[in-house]
């Protein structure tokens, strides 16, 4: 009987000593250098965040999304989980830890399909931290359904020659080089017929045509750019993965990716409930503590109630990972989890503003920011209602049609064929009568 919902106690140990790690020495930085994270450092920055990395290697703690297998000192998705929810509370966190999105999954997919020479020259400076990568497949006209996009490879002698428009490529500007699917064969399937290069970001013709700003944020920090790529050359070896096998590459990405943004999910949230408390426990209105009225009770008990069942699901998901060591055989769970994510977060964040009143809604509290987080959620690697279809095939497939003239549960017929099963001993009884 393996079900067990206790860490080990050495695991447990660097876990206490990550969560006061981040708290004392990390979450200051999300308040002294909001928006920065993902900027290359300044000297100030690099002087103060050099040393935070350097006692997290030292506590084997640094970029642990990849095992060892991959070529990564990590723990497992499990592990992972339970550290991830604590650095989730804090922008700054991944930074500091090595495991930040998008280029964990970047990551994962060079590790999984690069050959060495990649590996080389872009898993090792990714894992050290030393430079930010983007993954860019969505297009203007196409995101959810990838069978639309149109940005298009040739060969042409050794080379690939790249031409269309990405979207929503977040991080280009700062990263050091791009992922980028394209069609690469027009005559066969999309699922067939499309390959992903890796093409770094001063390559002549990759032109960086505006940076889009989220809602909230001034125009010139947005960090998701508009790409065209212009008759970008790029050699054969910048073939990730064999040609036509993006769509496998990209389900190995998102996977990994989806489930790294619950479990961050969780530390926000949880952030959002302590600070509902505190305030719950603080504030007098009518006569009373808020943590006395009932209402606020309610939005405390839900929001406790909802954050334990997202934990635990993410927490059983992040477990099957490891067990079956493939996400296509954990697909229905990871897109179920997605599917919950922007929900959790948004009901919590909501209900945080509520407690706080006008001060909930304002950028000197969090909770503003956590909203539109929720509304992230549910599109950044796929909008929720794809994940749903994704969720409720796999459900489906889990069951058959009957050709009966009544459904499976009709109680007049299960009646009759249980009168029949028991026939012999209710003659019997009948009989003795
Ligand atoms: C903050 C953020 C960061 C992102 N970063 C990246 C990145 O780094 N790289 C990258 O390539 N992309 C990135 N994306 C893009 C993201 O993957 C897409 O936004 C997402 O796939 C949806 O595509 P779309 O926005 O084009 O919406 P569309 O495809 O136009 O869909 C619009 C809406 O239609 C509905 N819909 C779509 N399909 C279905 C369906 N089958 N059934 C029912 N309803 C449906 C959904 O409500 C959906 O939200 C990011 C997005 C955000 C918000």
């Amino acid at each position: 009987m393996a079900w067990d919902f206790e860490t080990d106690p050495e695991y447990q140990a660097k876990l206490d000593w990550a969560d006061e790690f981040v708290r004392e020495e990390v979450e200051p930085l999300d308040v002294m250098f909001p928006g920065k994270a993902f900027w290359p450092p300044d000297d100030t920055i690099r002087k103060i965040i050099t040393p935070l990395k350097e006692e997290v290697k030292a506590h084997d703690l640094w970029a642990t999304h990849l095992g060892p297998e991959l070529g990564g000192q990590g723990h497992g998705q499990l592990k992972l989980s339970l550290l991830n929810e604590i650095l989730g509370r804090s922008m700054w966190a991944p930074i500091i830890f090595g495991c930040q999105a998008p280029d964990t999954g970047n990551a994962e997919i060079i590790a999984h399909y690069g050959t060495e020479e990649q590996k080389e020259k872009y898993l090792k400076p990714l894992l050290e931290g030393e430079v930010f990568s983007c993954y860019s497949m969505t297009e203007p006209q196409g995101g959810s359904d990838p069978t639309l996009f149109t940005t298009r490879a040739v060969k042409d002698g050794d080379e690939w020659v790249i031409n269309g428009w990405k979207y929503f490529s977040s991080n280009a500007r700062t990263a050091s080089f791009l992922i980028v699917m394209a069609v690469s064969d027009p005559d066969t399937s999309a699922y067939q017929g499309m390959s992903m290069f890796l093409v770094p970001t001063d390559t002549p013709g990759v032109k960086i045509e505006r940076n889009v700003a989220l809602a909230g944020e001034p125009d010139e920090e947005g960090m998701h750019a508009l790409i065209h790529y212009d008759d970008v050359r790029v050699p054969a070896s910048a073939l990730l993965g064999g040609e036509g096998q993006a769509f496998a590459v990209a389900q190995t990405r998102l996977g990994g990716g989806r489930i790294h943004h619950a479990m961050r999910t969780i530390g926000m949230c949880q952030k959002g409930l302590d600070a509902m408390c505190e305030r719950a426990l603080s504030r007098e209105v009518s006569g009373g503590r808020l943590a006395d009225k009932q209402f606020i009770q309610g939005y405390i008990a839900d929001s406790y109630a909802q954050l334990m069942q997202f934990r635990l699901y993410t927490l059983y998901t992040a477990w099957s990972i490891d067990k079956h060591q493939n996400y296509l055989k954990v697909r229905k769970d990871i897109a179920a989890i997605k599917v919950l994510m922007p929900g959790v977060l948004h009901d919590i964040a909501w209900r945080a503003i509520q407690i706080h009143g006008a001060l909930g809604v304002t950028n000197e509290m969090p909770f503003a920011s956590m909203m539109n987080g929720a509304s992230i959620m549910g599109l950044a690697d796929g909008p929720t209602e794809v994940h749903k279809v994704t969720v409720a095939k796999q459900v489906l497939r889990n069951y058959e049609a009957v050709d009966t003239m009544w459904p499976s549960q009709h109680i007049p017929t299960r009646r009759a064929a249980a009168e029949q099963k028991f026939a012999a001993v209710l003659e019997h009884e009948v009989g003795n009568l």
